[in-house]
């Protein structure tokens, strides 16, 4: 929408009228008492166009709003309402499919991924999650087992069957990550890494986009257009807690995210209720909360010995638990009417 100056004159409008005509969009002229309002309607590809062709230091132009979201690919009106259901190694996420992503925070030794591996196999799980390369807010802190981890991750794989979700922090790293993981998860502090983005949208592996921990929905959604753009349509949104005033947990996880990324786009929306709490007892009534939500799944931690865990312990559910935490989870997503996937 072009609003015009009070100033404006007759030839100003109708140069604005022929700009929007070249480029292919219909201009809708609307004359108030006091100023000229000019709407450009055509498809979204076309609107982009008006955009770049500078109508905002056109003489007489007081200002250009944008009607439509910044966003283009990830949004709803792209599919038509339609929502994307990703089918990864012949699990399905989105629509009427929830998938429940599990594992340690990160990838420990051998022992301890295999144990998670098992357990989390044998409850029903979609996915297993495990980090190899860790982002620690400490350079002290274990930076994780990286190309070892991945060797561990492909053990997992091979004895459970279950895809592998692990992230990736460092584009030069993209090669060995791609050999094990079904799904890149990229993390919430390179939510905005747009080389990265831009390069894992090359690699046309599944992806799961957290959400930075200040970031707004319209900014993950364009973090997701970065991937999308580069003809990777296998983008999972994943809300796992932003930074607010409140200091009883690590981070508010904001569940009303759910509904609205889901109302505002076709990707399917993945809740990590483990990070935004920080601790063991919030996790499993704020699981349920997610599915109940409508969330087209979960990751969640678990460790098979939290009290000697090298990362986020405290937070991780205990293996001995989890087969109980699944079936509760499942109860919660069939409410939202979801199946879960496994294979
Ligand atoms: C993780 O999944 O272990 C992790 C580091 O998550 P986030 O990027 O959301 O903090
Ligand atoms: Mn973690």
């Amino acid at each position: 929408m072009i609003v015009m100056k009070e100033t404006a004159t007759e030839e100003e409008i109708e140069a604005v009228i022929d700009k929007i005509e070249r480029a292919g969009a219909v201009p809708h002229r609307s004359r108030g008492a006091r100023v000229t309002v000019i709407g450009a309607i055509g498809d979204v590809e076309q609107d982009a166009s008006v955009e770049s062709i500078g109508l905002e230091g056109q003489p007489g132009v007081d200002r250009v709003v944008p009607i439509l979201k910044p966003y283009k690919l990830a949004s709803s009106q792209f599919r038509h309402g339609e929502r994307t259901v990703l089918d990864i190694g012949g699990r399905k996420v989105g629509g009427e499919h929830f998938a429940l992503i599990a594992g340690p925070c990160t990838v420990e030794s051998r022992e301890q991924v295999l144990a998670t591996a098992d357990v989390v196999k044998d409850a029903g799980v979609a996915m297993f999650r495990g980090g190899a390369y860790k982002p620690r807010t400490s350079p002290y802190a274990f930076q994780g087992l990286g190309q070892e981890g991945l060797r561990l991750l492909a053990e997992a794989k091979e004895r459970t069957g279950l895809p592998i979700v692990t992230e990736l922090m460092d584009a030069r790293d993209l090669e060995p990550v791609l050999e094990v993981a079904d799904v890149i998860q990229v993390g919430a502090r390179n939510m905005q890494n747009f080389p990265l983005l831009a390069e894992i949208g090359r690699s046309g592996r599944p992806a799961l986009l957290k959400r930075g921990l200040s970031a707004t929905l319209d900014e993950l959604l364009m973090a997701a257009e970065y991937i999308l753009k580069e003809g990777n349509p296998n983008v999972m949104l994943c809300e796992r807690g932003i930074k607010t005033f409140e200091t009883s947990y690590r981070v508010t996880l904001d569940l009303q995210a759910v509904p609205v990324l889901k109302e505002l786009s076709h990707l399917p929306v993945i809740v990590d209720p483990s990070h935004a709490a920080g601790r063991r007892s919030l996790v499993g009534p704020m699981s349920l909360a997610a599915a109940a939500a409508g969330a087209d799944g979960i990751i969640v931690e678990v460790h098979p010995n939290p009290d000697e865990a090298l990362c986020d312990g405290p937070q991780a559910l205990l293996a001995d638990d989890f087969a109980d935490y699944a079936a509760a989870v499942e109860r919660a997503a069939m409410l939202a009417g979801k199946v879960f996937s496994n294979a």
